[in-house]
């Protein structure tokens, strides 16, 4: 496995599960999982992620994208569970809230919940945004026109979701490996594995199936092979604001409110993450970052006087020309699984899934 974000560190753990024999490569796993420290560079996807879980309140309902958030929505509950831990806690917080930005909007997800009751979707009219106590007494922004309420979407750290893999991983004795991967090449003739990685500590290593989950990096593996799977770098800004609003006035917050495409999320007494950007290229904008800041003009007084106590930045993979995330087996031995562009926390238990299906069709495992 090459890459150790949500994803890659996912498939791992999900392939030891199965019995599979695994080694996770990646430079960051030298390091301990942290935001700070990061100077003004973009931190790897996932770190910079908020973790939100939107796969219920999905527009489409049919197709692979459909399929690929149902079905990690299923995992998700069961994942958490096999990696809780004491040391590691993890945990799914919920609902979701979605505010509409207009009256049109607010139809369309009134329709949305009519068809997905047994999902736990509920949409909620102007007037009843007003009298409602889950609204007071801290003036949420837009409400205007009403919204969708989704009881198991939510949110997940991505923080703590990454110490409990590397925890998990562990004791499932899985084999981290602290480098990067400067070259894959095909075995040689006589060769008893099928690929070669080379490493940049100048040491190789031989193995049977290669997973690339590298996000943005992938493309730079997988060129000198001759596959062209080419993506783009779309920036994120995440701010993290102090608030004056007394706690108690939060007890209705939900896990994540969406405003204007932007997740509110709550952590601590005073304190809201406030995100994401989508910018193109890997260089964050100030001007984006106060346009988020303002929801578009939407934002209440409170939110407009909260203080920014911290800011980061990451880079989103989005495939050129192609749908993410790009699964694929692209010869033998040699799976792609990256290309997640704004849902790979969203979707690493069933991009997991995915892998483990595709060995699975072409190995036995020996027992143990
Ligand atoms: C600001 C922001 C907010 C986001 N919010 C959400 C959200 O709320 N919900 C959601 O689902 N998604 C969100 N996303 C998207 C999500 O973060 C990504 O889709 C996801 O993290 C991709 O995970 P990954 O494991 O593929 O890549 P990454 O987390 O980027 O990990 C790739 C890893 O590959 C390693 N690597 C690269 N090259 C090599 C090499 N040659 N050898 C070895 N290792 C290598 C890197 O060191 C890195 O650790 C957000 C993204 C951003 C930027």
């Amino acid at each position: 496995m090459i890459g150790a974000g949500a994803v890659g560190a996912g498939t791992a753990w999900h392939l030891a599960r199965q019995g599979h024999n695994v080694t996770l490569i990646d430079p960051s796993l030298g390091a301990a999982i942290q935001r700070s420290n990061n100077l003004g560079q973009p931190l790897n996807g996932t770190t910079a992620s908020l973790g939100v879980l939107m796969g219920n309140v999905f527009r489409r309902s049919s197709g692979r994208a459909w399929r690929l958030r149902q079905r990690s929505m299923e995992l998700w509950p069961q994942w958490v569970e096999g990696l809780n831990h004491p040391d590691t806690p993890l945990q799914l917080d919920s609902p979701l809230i979605q505010m509409a930005s207009s009256p049109a909007e607010q139809e369309r997800m009134q329709s949305l919940a009519n068809h997905r009751r047994e999902l736990g979707l509920e949409s909620f009219s102007a007037a009843s945004t007003k009298s409602h106590h889950m609204f007071n007494p801290i003036p949420w922004p837009n409400p205007g026109h009403g919204g969708l309420r989704s009881q198991n979407d939510g949110r997940i750290d991505p923080l703590a979701l990454q110490r409990a893999l590397r925890r998990s991983l562990k004791a499932k004795k899985v084999d981290l490996l602290p480098a990067r991967v400067t070259t894959l090449r095909r075995a040689q003739h006589g060769d008893a594995d099928r690929w070669r990685l080379e490493l940049d500590t100048g040491h190789n290593t031989h193995c049977d199936f290669v997973v690339i989950c590298t996000a943005l990096a992938s493309a730079l593996l997988l060129q000198p092979l001759g596959h062209e799977l080419p993506m783009e770098a779309v920036l994120g800004q995440v701010l993290d604001l102090q608030v004056s609003a007394p706690a108690k006035a939060w007890d209705h917050w939900p896990a994540v409110l969406v405003c204007n495409g932007v997740n509110l999320i709550r952590h601590g007494s005073d304190r809201l993450w406030l995100g994401a950007t989508l910018e193109p290229g890997k260089e964050p904008s100030a001007e984006k970052s106060s346009i988020m800041r303002r929801l578009d003009g939407l934002a209440p007084n409170w939110l407009q006087q909260a203080k920014v106590i911290d800011q980061w930045h990451g880079l989103r993979a989005r495939p050129s020309g192609r749908p993410a995330p790009l699964l694929e087996v692209l010869e033998p031995g040699l799976i792609l699984a990256s290309g997640h562009y704004r849902n790979g926390v969203l979707l690493t238990p069933a991009t997991a899934d995915w892998v483990g299906q595709q060995i699975m069709t072409t190995t036995t495992i020996p027992d143990s």
